[in-house]
């Protein structure tokens, strides 16, 4: 028999992770044969991501400082840089209206009592973080020896300094030649790994799902059954509408040519609740299956795995309006407006791991005056909102990508 594609494999393999984890679900964690399950589930989906971040810093590195540099006219590297903030500012823009307007309809948080969560609130301390420490902590942190930077595996530093030392191979000119052939192989064999690491996928995707269906807190998700609705309903909207949605009017591709070449970055989002994680997979997804120029992608991917945050942005936004149901605080024109760009500079400033958007959100909630403890509401249900936000902050980055693409046009 034809063993399936790696594609038909991670599908398989997710389903069965998501009843596998509800059958743990069912049994409990007390269990014994859940124990050995879940010891056997963690360690493998640990592992899975291990081996993706082993290849990130690598990747990161060659794959900008490649992009960048075969963008060789000056021209056409303002224009890709442009159009891709714009792009990164406007589809997060859109994501958090989204979020707003939901919770403005729907008002989840409103008929619940804060009382019923004192306890979770009083066990948890909210670390300060006001606006201008974060900005401050934030462009600190951009500028950092690249040596260690790559050692220690800070994404967004190196990042910056890939860009910078992909625009001095530009600049440079044919001087740099062997460099730039150098990172180009890196690149090339970077890529190659990737690929033997995606054989791995189905059993790690597996894992992760096992794991996290069984752990889930099903009391407190049903007490916040709405909350987790209207988040899990506008990501969708977001991911089946409105991305499509720009995605074929910029491009002409039709959403489902999209998804089949993309479903392994957005499965893997999904599973691992990491956009950094994921990005070697985004990578080769987006150059491979939906054929976007490496230098494009080399450039946008990894820039949008570390600021490009649909989901994150729409999520804290609406997390926020809940929160200020919740405390029963009717909030000003002014303070919504302080939120939407307080959300979406908080999502930006997230990096690509799981539940990072809940600690960027100290500083949403602060920003209107609202109670940075009652994060401890949201600490239980949170790893389960990851997933799909995840998967719209890659999808996003993958659309960015293909959007980029269209409007630069790079020379064939
Ligand atoms: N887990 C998200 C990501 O990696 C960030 C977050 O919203 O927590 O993209």
């Amino acid at each position: 028999m034809k063993t399936p594609s790696l594609n038909v494999q991670i599908l398989l393999a997710a389903a069965l992770g998501i009843l596998i984890g509800m059958a743990f679900q069912v049994l409990g964690v007390l269990h014994p044969f859940v124990q050995g399950g879940l010891y056997v589930s963690s360690l493998v989906g640990t592992l899975f991501i291990d081996l993706l971040k082993m290849i990130l810093i690598p990747l990161v590195f060659c794959s900008i400082s490649v992009g960048i540099s075969n963008l060789r006219q000056h021209q056409q590297m303002q224009r890709v840089w442009v159009t891709t903030l714009l792009f990164f500012i406007s589809s997060m823009g859109i994501a958090i209206l989204l979020g707003m307007a939901a919770s403005w309809y729907f008002k989840p948080g409103a008929g619940l009592h804060l009382a019923m969560f004192e306890q979770a609130m009083q066990n948890y301390e909210a670390k300060q973080l006001p606006l201008s420490d974060f900005i401050s902590q934030f462009l600190h942190g951009l500028f950092v020896n690249p040596f260690t930077a790559l050692s220690q595996g800070n994404v967004i530093a190196v990042v910056v300094f890939a860009l910078i030392l992909g625009i001095a191979l530009v600049k440079g000119g044919d001087r740099f030649q062997q460099l730039r052939t150098l990172m180009q192989q890196g690149l090339e064999i970077t890529m190659l790994i990737v690929g033997w690491v995606m054989r791995l996928a189905p059993l790690g995707i597996m894992a992760l799902l096992i794991k996290l269906v069984a752990l889930q807190d099903v009391a407190m998700l049903s007490t916040l059954a709405k909350f987790v609705a209207v988040v899990l309903g506008t990501l969708l909207i977001h991911g089946l509408v409105v991305l499509p949605l720009i995605l074929y009017l910029f491009t002409r591709h039709s959403p489902l040519w999209f998804w089949r070449g993309a479903r392994e970055a957005l499965i893997t989002a999904f599973a691992t609740s990491s956009s950094a994680a994921t990005l070697p997979i985004t990578l080769r997804n987006a150059t491979q299956q939906l054929h976007v120029k490496p230098e494009i992608a080399g450039f946008v991917i990894p820039l949008g795995a570390t600021i490009n945050m649909d989901g994150t942005a729409l999520y804290e936004a609406a997390a926020a309006l809940f929160i200020a149901n919740l405390v029963g605080v009717e909030l000003s024109f002014v303070q919504q407006l302080v939120i939407f760009f307080t959300a979406m500079i908080a999502a930006m400033g997230a990096p690509g791991i799981p539940s990072a958007g809940m600690v960027t959100m100290v500083m949403v909630l602060q920003s209107v005056g609202l109670p940075a403890e009652a994060i401890a509401i949201l600490l239980p249900i949170d790893r389960l909102l990851d997933t799909l936000r995840t998967a719209m902050n890659v999808q996003g980055d993958m659309v960015g990508s293909l959007v980029v693409q269209k409007l630069v046009k790079p020379d064939r």
